[in-house]
């Protein structure tokens, strides 16, 4: 069974990259974004220099990685992507850097979670395109100084209060990626299922962009469960009725909450207008406290359904009215 599950996983996968947009026409919304790099890739284009080095935040499936691959297809370079997990020693980071080549991108996803030591190797490699690696131990250790070629640092962290200041300023831009509105990923969706090969009308991606928590990995992978029930069904076409009635089954309000969105919400509520710490939603939801920071509360700020404040967070207005719970009033503690 588990090998199953494992194919599943890279079939999906692979549909990922397959639906990549690898050109800036297909890159649907963060207009000011790609603005900006549009401007910042000619003018290094023109110099024949790298390009400086960039840092994406925001929450996962917001299309930070995508950008990255654009960009190396937009400068002619090439790419090496990873992720900081995978960079545990110093000496993984000095090799990695020693392979690149004049103009190379680098991309380091989950930058915030290198360790100290590897960080301290990023500094001088993205300042002075240099690194000084010791060699040896105890007296005898030695400090070789290694010149590198001039690349391009992009990193993806979807926590910007994570990074450390020195490593922040030493990135010439960084972006902060936006969640995209329903217009926007209804646009995602139609590209996707023309790569696809399978038709969708227009209400259906409506309906599906709606209930993707403005995220292009969420609404493409909600694509390719509506499909799935089309398909099942034997219909050419994925219309409208059949992909509400996929979106039902899988438990996706009409909001776009999903079921952990929506026991979060009820949390908030329940405590009646007081904060509830970030420790006690986690361990009430069964999540790593990083996931509920990162993932979970980011759409709910950003749509006015959640609000952090120095006690901890707090149900808003809206929560009541999105949940169709009466206001309740406790003495002095809402609002
Ligand atoms: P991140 O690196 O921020 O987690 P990705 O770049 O991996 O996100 O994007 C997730 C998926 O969503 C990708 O497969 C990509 O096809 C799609 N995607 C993301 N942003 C866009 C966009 N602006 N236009 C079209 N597709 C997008």
């Amino acid at each position: 069974e588990r090998l199953v599950e494992i194919e599943r996983f890279e079939n999906e996968e692979s549909l990922e990259t397959t639906l990549r947009p690898s050109a800036w026409s297909e890159y649907i919304g963060q207009e000011q974004i790609k603005k900006n790099l549009g401007v910042f890739i000619e003018a290094s284009k023109k110099r024949r220099e790298a390009l400086d080095h960039v840092l994406f935040f925001g929450p996962p499936g917001l299309g930070k990685t995508t950008l990255a691959l654009i960009i190396a297809n937009e400068m002619n370079a090439n790419i090496k992507v990873t992720a900081a997990p995978m960079i545990e020693k110093s000496g993984d980071l000095a090799a990695i850097l020693t392979n690149l080549e004049e103009g190379d991108i680098l991309f380091i996803d989950e930058i915030h979670r290198l360790s100290p030591a590897v960080e301290e190797i990023l500094y001088s490699s993205m300042e002075d395109f240099r690194i000084d690696i010791i060699i040896g131990s105890g007296p005898a250790a030695q400090t070789v100084k290694i010149d590198l070629p001039r690349f391009t640092l992009i990193g993806a962290t979807t926590r910007a209060g994570m990074l450390s200041n020195p490593l922040r300023d030493r990135f010439g831009m960084n972006f902060r990626m936006q969640f995209y509105s329903p217009e926007e990923l209804a646009k995602i969706i139609l590209q996707a299922s023309v790569k696809l090969n399978k038709e969708i009308v227009h209400e259906a991606c409506i309906e599906i962009a709606k209930r993707s928590r403005g995220t292009p990995r969420i609404a493409l992978r909600l694509l390719r469960r509506v499909r799935d029930f089309a398909d099942v069904a034997n219909e050419e076409k994925i219309v409208h009725s059949r992909t509400k009635f996929a979106l039902e089954e899988l438990g996706i309000n009409s909001h776009g909450f999903d079921e952990m969105d929506i026991k979060l919400l009820n949390l908030l509520i329940g405590a009646k207008g007081k904060a509830i710490g970030l420790s006690t939603i986690a361990a009430s939801l069964s999540e790593d406290e990083g996931t509920v920071e990162d993932v979970l509360e980011p759409y709910l700020i950003a749509n006015g359904y959640l609000e952090r404040t120095s006690k901890g967070r707090k149900a808003t207005r809206n929560t009541y009215d999105v949940l169709n719970v009466n206001f309740e009033y406790e003495e002095g503690s809402l609002f």
